[in-house]
């Protein structure tokens, strides 16, 4: 528990509860996607289920500590295609009447519980009305307004904040973090890894270089390297953005074509957004970049 990073003031929440034997039937755990809400709910379930908790954390030597993650008194209840469907509800439900097998308790962790469509949870609400004692449901959501009210109102609530950039780089154990897309991570190791494996930060590095370029051919090349590549289309949003923010530190070098430039990234960002044609986007961008860099000053 010690090694997890970031959100201390829960972890050290957690490590009371587990103390002082005060152990909840539910738990809600709210906050965005990649902050570690998942890590967090099986370190608290296995410290629940721990026979003996050293200092509020699992003691990692007892029966079920070592047979942590297959053992019957956890249930992991996730999403297919973005639906929890009731008859895993139900199955959840069943298995938590039963009597615990290793442990004394019984721990449900519902990963992306805003999944559960209302008669999902509404039959997870009749469990949480009347839980057998040795029951813990820990529900997590980056979605909160989607659950139930009446479901929230019997869960304790931990809002998970997102991590700082000495957090993220604390988690990677990189040297080598890429500062862009940190920023643009918005506090989340789970956005820092999507961005990070996209395979657009070629093309940005080739839209960089270009766009200082007086060359209509060599901007044209990057222009039709970028409209060919399928994943940069998804992936576009995030390059263009990323552009932007080197845009925006260069500001000071020539700040008027610079500062031309951003609102062009901008513009057409915006008209992507719109739905506008994608090729006569970049068509566009690359030849009023042409423009910018050949103007006379
Ligand atoms: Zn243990």
């Amino acid at each position: 528990m010690d090694s997890f990073v970031g959100n201390s003031k829960i972890v050290s929440e957690i490590k009371k509860i587990i103390s002082n034997q005060t152990v909840s039937n539910a738990y809600l755990f709210s906050g965005t996607d990649g902050i570690g809400k998942f890590t967090l709910s099986k370190i608290f379930a296995k410290a629940i289920l721990c026979e003996n908790p050293l200092n509020g954390a699992p003691c990692g030597k007892c029966e079920a500590c070592l047979t942590f993650d297959s053992m019957a008194d956890l249930i992991i209840i996730e999403p297919e295609d973005e639906l929890i469907k009731i008859e895993k509800i139900r199955y959840a439900i069943s298995e938590l009447m039963l009597k615990p097998t290793i442990s004394n308790k019984k721990v449900c962790i519902i990963n992306d519980a805003d999944c559960m469509n209302s008669s999902s949870q509404n039959a997870l609400l009749k469990v949480l009305e009347e839980p057998p004692t040795f029951v813990t449901i820990i529900l997590i959501t980056s979605n909160k307004e989607k659950i139930l009210h009446t479901i929230k109102s019997r869960c304790v609530t931990f809002n998970f904040l997102k991590l700082t950039d000495e957090e993220i780089k604390k988690v990677l154990h990189e040297e080598d973090i890429n500062e862009d897309i940190l920023k643009l991570s918005n506090g989340s190791v789970g956005n820092y890894l999507r961005l990070k494996n996209a395979d657009y930060i070629d093309a940005l590095l080739e839209l960089e270089e270009s766009i200082t370029s007086k060359d209509l051919l060599e901007i044209n090349k990057v222009i039709t390297n970028l409209k060919k590549g399928k994943t940069i289309k998804e992936d576009i949003y995030d390059i263009l953005d990323l552009l932007i923010i080197k845009l925006g530190d260069k500001l000071t070098d020539n700040f008027e074509k610079n500062a031309e430039k951003v609102e062009l990234v901008e513009e057409v960002r915006n008209n992507l957004l719109r739905n506008a044609n994608f090729d006569a986007c970049l068509n566009y961008l690359g030849l009023r970049l042409y423009e910018i860099n050949n103007k006379i000053a």
